[in-house]
């Protein structure tokens, strides 16, 4: 009898650990990772590049934004898309109840996120993190995670990160990285870090295993700005590889220079030939509205992979089931919440 309980309460415990494997957090709340269907996993709906000292979220148009971001999304949705990550991280216009909205008015699925965005010349970090310490940091994401952002309960789903440099990291943006690193652990959330060029992603990874967290656990965000061969090698040790600038290429440019649409689709075809498929994400990086500029500036829209990137993937024998698993199934293993560490 009491083997039998033993195995029970090891057959629930396993259930409950499987069901809390598979969930994401978007901003309503729990929902499983199942429910994400296809997804955009790196988009905006707004920015505010006034930096972090400046910025005031009461100046903020909301009303404006809704009528001029609405649209685009339901164009968005016309290709199917369930699920987006809004990658607008704190301190450049990270905007809850803005992203509120835009879920009721589409029923789209939103994620958010916590964490401070380290590139463009350190404009967007908060002058506390310079005073304070890597566990402080990480203790106010973890505040977040727990509680709410911004005085709302919308819990963020992803930790948003940004780092610059010509080579090496600077000291605040490692600090970053080690913050993102220790959240990590103590919340199961996903590392989108916005990196770009290989020696950046590289140093990162070297910090990433000092702080114990598995490469599974981080996206290398922009890494159309890294090469063929460092792509296959940090996907081979399980990073994310996150090809997302799709928004912004020439869509008649079939050339191939480096920022393309060739770029990607030869990038995406050399992690297929290398077996890497299974690692890759990809999405637009496209929007915004942005705050300051009449009628909040100029729009890319989110769609330039459902008209031309799938198309040319397919022509080039891409199966529904390699797309699918780029747009569907990838974003929901990446972003299913659970800790990581390094083995
Ligand atoms: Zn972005």
């Amino acid at each position: 009898m009491r083997i039998l309980t033993t195995i029970f309460f090891f057959f629930i415990l396993g259930a409950i650990q499987c069901t809390m494997a598979q969930s994401v957090q978007t901003i309503r709340g729990k929902m499983p990772a199942r429910k994400m269907g296809l997804t955009l996993v790196h988009e905006h709906v707004f920015l505010d590049w006034t930096g972090a000292e400046r910025m005031q979220a009461s100046a903020w148009n909301n009303d404006s934004a809704v009528a001029v971001i609405l649209p685009y999304l339901r164009k968005m949705q016309s290709h199917g898309v369930k699920t987006i990550l809004e990658c607008t991280p704190n301190y450049i216009g990270r905007n809850p109840r803005l992203l509120a909205r835009l879920a009721d008015s589409t029923g789209l699925h939103i994620l958010t996120n916590t964490g401070y965005y380290g590139a463009r010349w350190d404009n967007h970090i908060p002058a506390h993190a310079y005073r304070e310490s890597v566990d402080q940091i990480a203790a106010r994401w973890l505040e977040e995670f727990n509680h709410g952002i911004d005085g709302t309960t919308i819990r963020p789903g992803f930790i948003k990160i940004g780092v610059d440099g010509d080579s090496l990291l600077s000291e605040i943006d490692e600090k970053i990285v080690r913050a993102a690193a220790r959240t990590h652990l103590r919340s199961g959330l996903t590392i989108v870090a916005h990196t770009g060029p290989d020696q950046l992603a590289l140093r990162q990874v070297e910090i990433l295993q000092q702080e114990g967290v598995a490469l599974d656990a981080w996206v290398w965000t922009h890494a159309q700005g890294g090469s063929d061969a460092v792509r296959v090698a940090l996907a081979q040790k399980g990073a994310w590889i996150s090809l997302d600038g799709l928004g912004w290429v020439d869509p008649a440019e079939r050339a191939g220079d480096s920022t393309g649409l060739m770029n990607y689709v030869n990038a995406i075809v050399h992690l297929k030939k290398t077996g890497l498929l299974k690692r890759v994400l990809l999405s637009h990086d496209a929007g915004w509205y942005t705050h300051g500029v009449p009628g909040g500036g100029r729009f890319q829209p989110y769609t330039l992979i459902f008209t031309h990137l799938l198309p040319i993937l397919r022509e080039k024998g891409f199966t529904k089931k390699e797309i699918d698993g780029l747009m569907v199934v990838n974003p929901r293993a990446a972003f299913a919440i659970r800790v990581r560490p390094k083995n």
